[in-house]
């Protein structure tokens, strides 16, 4: 995950969740990807900071330490070292045909790529295959990546010796949960409830969801399943879904109510996590010690896997 700061809840539902459910049923990695921020913007005033703060929503949202590291990129110089030697397995004409990078060029209203940012991809297989990760969680975008790492897993071992696994991606469980506003939900657009959101902050947020437009006041029949606000009910507080449904398309619920109530369910589903992170605020050193050791043991096994690499090549 790129370090963009405090996380929102399109984070927790996306990726965090899962990862959580997973940590137990495999050898996890949670890389803090640094470098890949640098691909849209090079800027590095925020990035030590906006690291630790993911770090600290990762811990809040039950990542254990203990079981799964957790890294910088940057801080693992084997990282470069692949993505090097993979760029050297595959050509600029493939890399130019990835949708995802065309999305965001699009997305981003980039003029120009920059060489790394073109190559972001192969960035991404030396991070997936240095740690030989078999299984990777993603959501739908990315699995054009992973298509690309499991051609340089191929391309490499047929080229030298097989050193590496082809991943297969694993579709993360639930669909995407939109903004405030609809849209994608993105710091940049102002639309996200935080996972640090105080529960007046939410509130406050939620009374700015957008709804179905055709329900100007209570009594108007709404249509639910084109309103946000049930989209968060059906993640937050599914046992209420079929009577807000039916509140809803009768007229009998008001959308003042709704918000305020699906706001409630939001502040309780963050509250236990709400805990963690003042703890974690207090104990920064012991957040800062996790990276160390994360750091650490991630280390050993790239330096590992790049042994074996320099082995199959044939240079040293
Ligand atoms: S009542 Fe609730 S579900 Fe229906 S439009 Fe209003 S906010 Fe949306």
């Amino acid at each position: 995950m790129r370090p963009t700061g405090k996380l929102h809840l399109g984070h927790l539902v996306g990726a965090l969740e899962n990862w959580v459910g997973l940590q137990k049923e495999y050898q996890n990695y949670h890389l803090i990807a640094d470098y890949h921020a640098l691909t849209t913007n090079p800027d590095t005033k925020d990035i030590e900071q906006n690291s630790l703060d993911m770090l600290v929503d990762w811990l809040s949202a039950g990542l254990d330490p203990e079981l799964s590291p957790m890294f910088r990129q940057s801080q693992i110089k084997e990282h470069t070292e692949l993505h090097l030697i993979f760029s050297m397995l595959i050509t600029t004409a493939r890399l130019e045909r990835n949708p995802t990078l065309k999305e965001q060029v699009r997305d981003l209203e980039l003029e120009n790529v920059s060489y790394g940012h073109l190559g972001y991809p192969v960035l991404q297989a030396g991070d997936i295959l240095l740690y030989k990760g078999d299984v990777v969680p993603v959501g739908e975008d990315q699995i054009p990546h992973i298509e690309i790492t499991r051609e340089i897993a191929r391309r490499f071992n047929t080229q030298y010796r097989r050193v590496f696994p082809e991943p297969e991606g694993k579709i993360t469980k639930f669909a995407r949960l939109p903004g405030l506003d609809g849209k994608r939900m993105s710091k940049s657009l102002g639309n996200t409830i935080l996972l640090s959101d105080l529960p007046e902050a939410i509130k406050t947020k939620m009374k700015s969801a957008v709804t179905d437009p055709q329900k100007v006041r209570k009594g108007d029949p709404g249509r639910p399943d084109i309103c946000l606000v049930f989209a968060y009910h059906n993640k937050f507080n599914s046992a209420e879904v079929p009577e807000i449904r039916k509140g809803c398309e009768s007229g009998a619920l008001g959308c003042v109510d709704c918000k305020l109530n699906c706001a409630n369910h939001v502040i309780e589903a963050l509250s236990p996590m709400r805990e963690k992170r003042a703890f974690y605020e207090k104990h920064l050193d012991q957040v800062k010690g996790t990276l160390e050791q994360g750091e650490k043991r991630a280390r050993m096994v790239a330096q590992q896997t790049m042994a074996e690499v320099r082995s199959a090549m044939g240079i040293g």
